[in-house]
């Protein structure tokens, strides 16, 4: 657990508000409120941790926003991570598949696994990976990069079907940044180069002494960090205002005032981790055509064990409504009751569309996806199903959206005092790794502007 500094100064002439208390809003509001600082975290939902959030159900089931675990090679938020959690966190090595044409793939792909696949797509991979280097591809989308990188057959049966289902965008109309963090951070491992044949080759025989993957996790799940955090801020002074959404008033280049329902907040800096869109409309400058997807999230409680034991795996297939399943019991067995199993199935929407808004009929659907696939025996083992909304979970990375997002960024660094922050703040595709990482740095420099010399905890961030 965290501890309290010993000694408290105040560093800001007027309070710091932080609009959001997701991961990069609690970080920021922590670090500041541990320099001294008067803090006011304004969070337009009930609760803390926002897109790293759990539900909790008759204090039995714990389910996150689809899979979330820590993995970080920052020594600076390993630090952090440590101290947030000290014995609270539980290490779990990587279990993810993939589910393909009836059958269960270990996932990231590995060289090796190309020989597991039905014998026609592996043919065809390896002679795609044999010619590959013959070959000339464009730079700009999503197709375009997987082309390059895994050739046209590993893009049609595991790429194109998927990313259109999951993002709702055409790969050849999704930029080719979608695939780079993406692709490479969250599906496919990172070494596993496989751009012809050579490389296949070298990274095969890499993989055979490669020690598993560990990630790091809440015994009681993500919440856990996230209430402990929040526990932190409010001993430090600080105070969290949850269930109201945040309004921006300023002009001249200044944030005047920060609303949270009737009271009115005079701010001396606003950290604002809320989507850059609504910033850009609350001070009335254009709205930059960036949309955020909407996820849907059918957590099944079943009364069974479960046939599988992966962590979270994908499903492409187009007759299946369900994108991805996590189970959380594989991250922690306290997020379940034993011999049960819970269930996270996430199927990605827009908000306020026909999905978004009558989500709960299509539990039906979600359930026979399960069956389906193997993992409910029949529908009386179901216990319970409950049907969550998750608004800006990620930022849909459209061909155009460089342009666009970098207009609004010149345009609201006008605002002198108004520093966006944060996985939907900078309407970036990131892990929370990359949101305290982000926190940490933002508060160092706001420290170091305001004149504090040295930041107690912030300097964890010191060259980070
Ligand atoms: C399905 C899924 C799986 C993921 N898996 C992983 C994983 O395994 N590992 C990992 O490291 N990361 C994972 N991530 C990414 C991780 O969730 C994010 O990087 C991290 O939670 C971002 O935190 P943030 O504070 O930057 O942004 P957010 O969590 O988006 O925080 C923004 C906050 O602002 C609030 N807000 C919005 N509007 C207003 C307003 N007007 N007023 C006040 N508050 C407002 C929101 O409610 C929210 O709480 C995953 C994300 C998703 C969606």
């Amino acid at each position: 657990m965290l501890s309290a500094p010993t000694e408290s100064v105040s560093v800001f002439d007027a309070p710091v508000v932080v609009v959001g208390a997701g991961v990069a809003g609690l970080v920021s509001a922590h670090l500041l409120a541990e320099a001294g600082a008067d803090v006011v975290v304004i969070e337009k939902l009930p609760m803390v941790g926002g897109l790293a959030r759990s539900f909790v159900y008759d204090k039995q089931f714990v389910f996150d926003c689809g899979p979330h675990r820590f993995d970080t090679s920052n020594e600076h938020v390993k630090t952090y991570l440590d101290r947030l959690l000290g014995d609270n966190g539980t290490f779990f090595p990587r279990k993810s598949e993939v589910y393909f044409k009836g059958q269960y793939y270990g996932w990231p792909i590995k060289p090796q696994n190309l020989l597991q696949l039905p014998r026609d797509v592996a043919a065809r991979a390896f002679l795609d990976l044999t010619l590959n280097g013959f070959k000339h591809y464009g730079e700009m989308s999503f197709e375009d990069y997987i082309l390059r990188q895994y050739g046209p057959t590993l893009y049609e049966h595991f790429f194109l079907g998927y990313t259109h289902k999951f993002l709702g965008v055409h790969p050849r109309d999704t930029h080719s940044d979608w695939a780079k963090v993406g692709i490479n951070r969250a599906i496919l491992d990172d070494q596993a180069q496989m751009q012809n044949l050579a490389q296949l080759l070298k990274s095969t025989l890499l993989q055979f002494d490669k020690k598993s993957q560990h990630f790091l996790y809440p015994t009681q799940g993500m919440h856990q960090a996230w209430t402990s955090l929040a526990a932190q801020i409010r001993g430090l002074g600080g105070r969290i205002i949850t269930g109201q959404g945040a309004r921006l008033e300023g002009q001249n280049g200044h944030v005047d005032a920060v609303w949270a329902g009737d009271e009115r907040f005079k701010p001396s800096a606003v950290v604002w981790t809320a989507p850059i869109t609504l910033a850009c409309q609350q001070l009335q400058l254009p709205v930059p055509r960036l949309d955020y997807l909407g996820l849907l999230l059918f957590n099944v409680m079943v009364a069974e064990d479960c046939p599988r034991d992966y962590q979270w795996c994908y499903y492409g297939a187009a007759d299946l409504l369900i994108n991805r399943v996590s189970i959380p019991r594989f991250f922690s067995p306290a997020t379940a009751p034993t011999g049960m199993t819970g269930y996270c199935c996430e199927v990605s929407c827009m908000e306020g569309d026909q999905r978004w808004l009558e989500g709960e009929r299509l539990t039906d659907w979600v359930l026979d996806d399960l069956l389906k696939v193997g993992l409910v025996p029949n529908r009386h083992r179901v216990q319970d199903v409950r049907v969550e909304r998750v608004g800006d979970s990620y930022p849909i990375y459209r061909t155009g959206y460089p342009g666009q997002l970098d207009s609004a960024r010149r345009s609201l660094a006008a605002f002198h005092n108004l520093h966006l922050a944060g996985r939907t703040g900078l309407f970036w595709y990131n892990n929370m790794d990359h949101s305290i990482e982000n926190a940490m740095q933002l508060t160092t420099r706001l420290l170091r502007e305001s004149g504090v010399p040295e930041a107690p905890q912030a300097s964890l961030a010191a060259g980070a």
